[in-house]
C-alpha cells in the first residue's frame, strides 16, 4: 500500500517556485556557462501535460493520482509561443538536444503544432535541433505520421513487458501490449529509424520479462532499454529491495544471447551501451541507482508549468513561467537561466542514501517535471 502523500505542487497557493535570479548588468548570451561541478547547459526535457491515461505504479500510482489530484488547469500550462520562445533561448545557450515529455505528451492536443515551432530553432551552430519524444505508445498509431510530418526526429516508447498479465499490472489501467506494438509499427511505418523501448525493471513485478523483451527486439532494428526502478517523486513507494541492478539484468541476457560493451555516442549519454555479439543489435542500461551519472548530466528541465529544475530530484523549480508572462526581454531571461544554472549543484545520484540527500523529503514528481 502506498503512503498517501500530498504531491509538490507549486502553485498550490504557498509556493510559486523560486526567483530565477536577472543580474543587474546583463552579459550576451554565450555556450559557456558552466555549473558549479563544471557541467555546460546542453540538453532540455520539457513537460508538455503533467496527465497521463496509464497509471503506472512506479511513476503516477492510482492510490494518488486519482481524480481529486490537482492537476495543472490549462492556463497554467505553459502555452507553445512560450514553449518555443523559451527553447530559443535556451538554444542561444549552448543547448542542442530537446526531449518531449510528459505525464504522456502525446495527450497534449495538437503536440504536432509545437514540434513544427521547435524545428524551426537553431542551435549556435546553426543547426536544426534534436528533436526528441517519449510516450507509453498508447495513441502511436493515431500520431506518428503527424509527428514525422511536423519535423520530430526521434521517438521513444516505453513498454514493461510482453505478458499481458505483466504490463497491466505495470500500467494499471488494463492497457494491452499489442496496442504499444502497433503504435512501434505505425511509427516505423511513419518513417522513424532507430527506435529506442524503455523497460523500467522492477524486481518481483517485471524481471521475468527481461529475456522475451530482449528476444522481442534483437535484430528488429529497435534498441531495448532497460532502466533502473528510481525513487523519483515521493508517491511510488521505493526502496531499493526493488531494484534490480543493471549489472543483473546484462547478466542474464548475457547467459542466453552474449552481448558486449560498447563505446558511448557522445559524452554524458545517459545509457551505456551494449551489443549482441551475434551483430543483431544494441541494447541499453539506464543505471541511475548503481551506477550513477550526474558528474556528466548536462540536463535542465521545464515542468509542464515553466518551472525549470536542474535535477530530477530536485524539491523546488525556478519560476521562468512568471518571467515569460512578464515584460522582461530574451537578453534578461537568458541571464536568468545562465545565473541559474551557474549556482546548480546537485547530484542526487551520487549521495542518494546519505544524510545530505533529499531522500527524506518530498520531491517533485516525474509526470510534472517530465522523465
Ligand atoms: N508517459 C511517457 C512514457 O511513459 O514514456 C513519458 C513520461 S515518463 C515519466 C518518461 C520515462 O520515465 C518512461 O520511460 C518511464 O518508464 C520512466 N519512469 C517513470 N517513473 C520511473 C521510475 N520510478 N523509475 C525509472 N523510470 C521511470
Ligand atoms: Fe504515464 Fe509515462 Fe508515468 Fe507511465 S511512466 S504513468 S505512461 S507518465
Ligand atoms: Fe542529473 Fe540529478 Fe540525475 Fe544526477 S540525479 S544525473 S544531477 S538529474
Amino acid at each position: 500500500m502506498v503512503e498517501k502523500v500530498i504531491p509538490i505542487r507549486l502553485d498550490e497557493g504557498k509556493d510559486k517556485g523560486l526567483a530565477p535570479p536577472i543580474p543587474g548588468q546583463l552579459v550576451a548570451a554565450n555556450t559557456s556557462t558552466k555549473d558549479t561541478r563544471g557541467r555546460p547547459l546542453r540538453d532540455l526535457r520539457i513537460s508538455v501535460t503533467d496527465r497521463c491515461n496509464f497509471r503506472c505504479t512506479y511513476c503516477m500510482p492510482k492510490e494518488i493520482f486519482d481524480k481529486n489530484y490537482p492537476y495543472l488547469s490549462h492556463q497554467e500550462l505553459l502555452s507553445f509561443e512560450e514553449i518555443a520562445r523559451l527553447t530559443t533561448i535556451f538554444a542561444s545557450l549552448g543547448v542542442e538536444k530537446i526531449r518531449l515529455t510528459g505525464g504522456e505528451p502525446l495527450l497534449r492536443k495538437n503536440l504536432e503544432v509545437l514540434i513544427e515551432m521547435l524545428a524551426k530553432i537553431r542551435s549556435t551552430a546553426g543547426q536544426p535541433l534534436d528533436l526528441t519524444l517519449t510516450t507509453n505508445g498508447s495513441i502511436l498509431r493515431k500520431k506518428a505520421a503527424a509527428l514525422k510530418a511536423a519535423g520530430l526526429h526521434r521517438l521513444t516508447i516505453s513498454l514493461d513487458g510482453l505478458n499481458d498479465e505483466i504490463f497491466k499490472k505495470m500500467n494499471d489501467v488494463d492497457f494491452p501490449v499489442t496496442d504499444v506494438l502497433d503504435g512501434i509499427a505505425a511509427a516505423q511505418e511513419a518513417g522513424f529509424t532507430n527506435l529506442k523501448v524503455n523497460m523500467v525493471v522492477k524486481k518481483g513485478t517485471n524481471d521475468q520479462e527481461i529475456i522475451a523483451m530482449a528476444k522481442h527486439f534483437k535484430g528488429s532494428g529497435v534498441t531495448l532499454r532497460f532502466i533502473e526502478f528510481m525513487d523519483v517523486g515521493s508517491s511510488n513507494g521505493w526502496d531499493m529491495s526493488q531494484v534490480l541492478p543493471s549489472k543483473d539484468v546484462a547478466e542474464k541476457i548475457n547467459a542466453v544471447f552474449p552481448i558486449e560493451a560498447i563505446e558511448a555516442n557522445y559524452p554524458g549519454e545517459v545509457a551505456q551501451r551494449w551489443r549482441y555479439v551475434d551483430g543483431s543489435g544494441e541494447i541499453g542500461f539506464i543505471s541511475s541507482v548503481t551506477q550513477t551519472f550526474c558528474h556528466e548530466c548536462t540536463r535542465a528541465r521545464i515542468s509542464t508549468d515553466g518551472q525549470m529544475y536542474l535535477c530530477l530530484f530536485a524539491n523546488a523549480g525556478f519560476d521562468f513561467k512568471t518571467l515569460l508572462r512578464s515584460d522582461k526581454s530574451d537578453l534578461e531571461i537568458a541571464n536568468a537561466i545562465m545565473n541559474t544554472w551557474a549556482d546548480r549543484e546537485d547530484h542526487y545520484s551520487e549521495i542518494r542514501g546519505s544524510n545530505t540527500a533529499t531522500a527524506a523529503t518530498r520531491k517533485v514528481e516525474m509526470s510534472y517535471i517530465g522523465g
